[in-house]
């Protein structure tokens, strides 16, 4: 008990140590402490997290050049077809717009844009100055819809306004606002896609799976989504979600509205794969479908099987800790580091929810410690309690690895390397061996 961390009292209720007697109930789903320096991103970064991948959307964004960083070329999200998306617009809001308005400059924005690209749809993102100065985005949304008649969408997402799990919220409601709130007459015999961002081209494999069992995929939100498809989306049977984090909101108001029933599926992993593609082929599809994806899953497990068993020798008994946006990602990938040989000592997210926690209690080893909006300190104290070898987290959480010795693995959007399927998961093992049994460790 000792050596244990100290952190701070506000925080006390939002981390525990895993215990299978007795049953901890971690907050979550909370804003983040104030002070508490979090890791997590804000509102508008989640917002933009979710809609960007849309590749023929035009995304503006409302507010200082800053903002408007975070973009393609930060991200491994890849398109079939338009590359306007690629492109980082912004109003570039300076004082004078604090001090008068912006209004003017976001219309100026909009008959530009049309003028030049011609997009079918822009998303216009509101950042943390206009929810300050109170520009009206709506009524310049409604006017530019009215004068263009194409599709004009305000994103609600001040990055002050909660977490960034209002950012997802904020992205999901202009998701169904771009569709409509029509259900379709017409159905199809096929899927949405929900919450793969396309990274590194993961849609387009977990495509390839559904495509040689049989399923079609309607519409892709958002990964290489395309706006002919997406309005589309209404006419599918069934909705899969990848990553529920970001997208659960999205498939239960689309239940509501559309009535698409949707499942929870993960392509993280061989575990979690197998899991999906058997029960999406059991939902949609008859007895030829589930026995097609059978023999996908044995050749393909049969493929990977040799390099699966190397990397395991290598890799068997070191330790690891995990940091990443959403619940279902911190799942799969402590299955993964099962299947390793490696135990998870650490394990958090920015947006898990209680029953994400709860499967993380239930899989992961007495003592583990489990957190919900750590702070870069709570990771690093972590890391050298538990002996971590090796981190799992984003763009944001690399330094705190390097800074301490330990091994680091990109599982965020900025990655440019397929980590889904079995393929994905020889590529995961490959990179945690390359970077765990590096020699540069021995000369830190
Ligand atoms: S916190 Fe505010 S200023 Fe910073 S990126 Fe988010 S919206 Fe922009």
């Amino acid at each position: 008990m000792e050596n244990r961390t100290e952190i701070i009292e506000d925080r006390k209720d939002f981390v525990c140590y895993n215990s299978k007697n007795k049953k901890s109930k971690l907050r979550c789903e909370e804003n983040s402490v104030s002070g508490a320096v979090s890791q997590r991103a804000c509102v508008y970064c989640g917002a933009r997290v979710v809609l960007n991948p849309i590749t023929d959307a035009f995304h503006l964004i409302h507010g200082p050049i800053g903002c408007a960083a975070y973009t393609w070329d930060l991200r491994g999200s890849l398109t079939s077809g338009s590359e306007l998306f690629r492109n980082s617009f912004s109003t570039d809001l300076s004082e004078t717009d604090v001090i008068f308005g912006g209004e003017k400059k976001l219309r100026a924005a909009v008959d530009e844009i049309v003028e030049k690209y011609h997009p079918k749809v822009i998303f216009i993102y509101a950042t943390c100055i206009v929810g300050v100065i109170g520009d009206d985005i709506d009524s310049v949304c409604k006017m530019a819809e009215e004068k263009y008649h194409i599709r004009v969408i305000s994103v609600k997402s001040p990055g002050f306004s909660g977490s960034k799990a209002m950012g997802y919220r904020a992205a999901c409601d202009a998701i169904i606002k771009l569709i409509g709130e029509n259900k379709s007459t017409k159905k199809v015999n096929g899927i949405n896609y929900l919450g793969d961002f396309n990274l590194a081209g993961e849609v387009w494999v977990v495509e390839n799976y559904l495509k040689r069992i049989g399923i079609d995929i309607v519409s892709k939100l958002t990964g290489d989504g395309k706006y002919d498809e997406i309005i589309k989306a209404p006419e599918a049977k069934l909705n899969i979600v990848q990553c529920a984090g970001s997208m659960g909101y999205l498939a239960n108001r689309m239940e509501e509205t559309y009535d698409i029933p949707f499942i929870k599926t993960s392509f993280v992993g061989i575990e979690d794969s197998i899991n999906s593609l058997i029960q999406v082929a059991s939902l949609l599809g008859d007895g030829e479908t589930v026995k097609r994806a059978e023999e996908l899953i044995e050749s393909e497990q049969e493929r990977i099987k040799p390099e699966m068993d190397y990397y395991r020798s290598r890799l068997e008994g070191k330790k690891a800790a995990i940091y990443v946006g959403g619940g279902y990602k911190a799942i799969s990938l402590i299955k993964q580091f099962k299947d390793l040989g490696i135990e998870t000592v650490m394990v958090g997210t920015q947006t898990g929810k209680p029953e994400d926690y709860e499967i993380i209690r239930q899989i992961t080893n007495e003592g583990t410690v489990i957190l919900d909006d750590a702070n870069p300190y709570e990771l690093e104290k972590f890391m050298l309690e538990k002996g971590a070898d090796i981190l799992v987290g984003g763009v944001k959480e690399r330094p705190l690895a390097y800074k301490l010795g330990v091994a680091f693995c990109d599982h965020n959007h900025e990655r440019k390397h397929i980590l889904a399927g079995f393929g994905g998961a020889v590529n995961f093992a490959k990179e945690i061996d390359l970077t765990v049994n590096s020699p540069v460790w021995s000369y830190v």
